[in-house]
């Protein structure tokens, strides 16, 4: 993310032409000294939008919203700030000023860039001339994709062989070296400068960020013979799984308005929908929705609507966004949940019915609570006592999901509507669980500060009331449940070394590297290799359930109080275990001083960030 240097940001709605640019988007008319127009962010027939050009402000009357050039752009164009400053300097003609003593513009960034571009234009031109197009052409239309629909997709052809993108960059290293990066080629086992393509014979969907840049790649097979189905190109230093949404670039360009954005599951679902005059749509590339999924998402449009299959994944795969969602949920925004028929998907259903009978699916889709009820009273016996408490517990720790006090609130009257008992009821179990997820993470706490401040003379206790075990249990079921908090690539190596130096800690670490690996591997997928191991394993699974259950951010939170407090206690062990060790009184003072030397080190660096 290049940093805008500060003054340009300040100075740059000085130089631009407000009702030039608004105008370009929502036609205005003169109205003695400003400018009117029926406002774009709500419905109304008599105008009420205002553009003051010597303020340089625009006002709505009916609905309130007002700002600067730059808060209209964000809004109607669906943009972050810095693109919103990008825009509005493009438009005008004005070229950003980078803070220049912010992080350097990466000069590896542009040349993948330019490499993607040019790979993206490789496969789309095969898809016109090479020998084999028919084949893929065939499928296409078969699939209902009309030529115009593959172009505004750019899809292409990555012909079969193994060495056609090697072959064209063979006698440029730099080039071989990026594509490597960009994880286009795929180096051979134990041969150092052999290379193959990922993507062979497959129907090739660039994958563009929201500016429009090509990232990455996904690629399908033409023959049902050959497998996996589908391959995404893997994580590189453009491309995130977890942060881009597929379609999300089209779905700014050719929606007018976006009320609500739709989330499927494929890019073939983005395509057929798009086909079918339906372009308000994204979807996740492989990986469950995630926070940072959400934050783009909630900034694009009011209303999200989560779309799955209702077959078993499907559902699963729905009730992880409601969770992932719960923490996110703020004043204005909702979030519905499309459950289609099994078996279906949308690419299916919107041929089976009409874009109107799917639009009016997406309308009367679910909302969350009613979602969330649904779910919980599946999974408990609810006619019975215990299956209603047992419904009241789990409904208990979700509500503490939610940080939105109206929303809460409005949850907790669901829940006792639901179950038949009076709110104050239902409020009195919520606390119940936020108490119990509270003392947990007090004894962690307690378990850090019971030896930070004691000079290190006095005998230090290692009563604690959590040993080393049952904190590298709990940062092991937190990694399992949360493989991501150990992928922030900012804080992953830390982590990574930090574990390395605690006792034991090799099934943590393997675990940590894993996920750092692949960050959307299933609990099920991350303790697969430890079958063989059997003793492991079971304790594994029985730590891939989380009790209390914790939102992933308070999950980091926790990881991040094991970790320290692991680090505590190991410390306070080996600096026993080397005063012991000293044999004479001199000895004991020298280990006493080296100690003392690293503890205040430690202190100093903890301190610089
Ligand atoms: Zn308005």
């Amino acid at each position: 993310m290049p940093f805008i240097d500060r003054d340009f940001i300040n100075d740059l709605p000085n130089r631009v032409d407000i009702v030039g640019l608004i105008n370009k988007r929502v036609a205005l008319k003169k109205a003695g000294k400003d400018y009117k127009a029926c406002c774009p962010f709500h419905e109304e027939k008599t105008p009420s939008f205002t553009v003051v050009p010597t303020k340089e402000i625009y006002h709505c009357f009916g609905c309130g919203e007002s700002g600067g050039i730059i808060d209209f752009v964000m809004k109607y164009d669906h943009l972050s700030f810095v693109e919103a400053i990008e825009t509005v300097a493009g438009e005008s003609g004005i070229s950003v000023i980078y803070d220049q003593t912010a992080k350097p513009v990466d000069k590896r960034f542009e040349r993948y860039n330019q490499i993607m571009t040019e790979l993206n234009n490789f496969y789309q031109k095969q898809l016109k001339s090479s020998s084999t197009k028919n084949k893929v052409i065939s499928y296409a239309k078969k699939r209902g994709i009309s030529g115009a629909i593959a172009k505004r997709f750019e899809l292409g052809f990555a012909p079969a062989g193994w060495t056609n993108l090697f072959d064209q960059y063979t006698d440029k290293k730099d080039s071989i070296k990026d594509l490597l990066s960009m994880g286009m080629i795929v180096q051979k086992k134990d041969k150092k400068d052999d290379y193959y393509d990922r993507f062979r014979n497959r129907l090739m969907f660039p994958i563009h960020n929201a500016k429009g840049s090509v990232i990455g790649f996904g690629g399908r097979v033409l023959s049902p013979e050959d497998n996996p189905k589908y391959l995404n190109s893997p994580e590189t230093p453009l491309f995130s799984k977890s942060k881009e949404l597929y379609g999300l670039y089209h779905c700014r360009k050719y929606s007018r308005r976006i009320d609500s954005i739709l989330v499927v599951e494929g890019y073939m679902d983005v395509i057929a929908l798009h086909q079918q005059g339906i372009t308000n749509v994204v979807a996740t590339l492989g990986t469950a929705t995630t926070p940072a999924h959400l934050q783009v998402l909630s900034r694009s449009a009011d209303t999200i609507v989560f779309c799955f299959d209702g077959d078993k994944a499907g559902k699963d795969a729905a009730w992880k966004a409601l969770k992932t969602s719960l923490p996110s949920i703020t004043s204005g925004l909702i979030i519905k949940f499309l459950i289609l028929p099994e078996g279906e998907d949308p690419d299916t259903i919107i041929k089976q019915e009409s874009a109107k009978a799917f639009s009016k699916r997406i309308e009367t889709a679910q909302t969350l609570s009613s979602f969330l009820i649904d779910h919980i009273k599946a999974e408990v016996p609810f006619d019975t006592i215990e299956g209603k408490t047992l419904f009241l517990e789990k409904s208990a720790s979700l509500i503490n999901m939610v940080n939105y006090p109206i929303y809460r609130q409005q949850l907790i009257e669901g829940i006792a509507n639901t179950v038949g008992q009076n709110i104050i009821q239902v409020e009195k179990a919520v606390e119940q669980n936020k108490t119990q997820n509270a003392q947990f993470s007090k004894n962690i706490h307690s378990g850090i500060n019971q030896n930070s401040p004691k000079p290190m003379t006095q005998k230090p206790s290692i009563n604690s009331n959590l040993s080393m075990k049952s904190l590298m249990s709990r940062m092991i079921s937190c990694v399992l449940t949360y493989p991501s908090i150990v992928n922030d690539p900012e804080t992953s190596s830390v982590i990574e070394e930090r574990a390395r130096k605690l006792p034991q800690s090799d099934v943590l670490l393997e675990l940590i590297r894993h996920a750092q690996v692949e960050s959307d591997l299933s609990k099920e997928a991350l303790i697969l290799p430890y079958k063989a191991k059997e003793r492991v394993y079971l304790r594994l699974q029985q730590l891939s359930t989380m009790e209390p259950f914790l939102s992933e951010f308070e999950a980091k939170e926790e990881f991040s109080y094991a970790l320290t407090a692991a680090e505590k206690y190991y410390e306070r062990k080996s600096t026993k275990a080397s005063i012991l060790s000293a044999k004479t009184h001199d000895e004991e003072k020298a280990v006493m001083k080296s100690i003392m030397k690293s503890k205040m080190k430690t202190e100093g660096q903890k301190k610089t960030p």
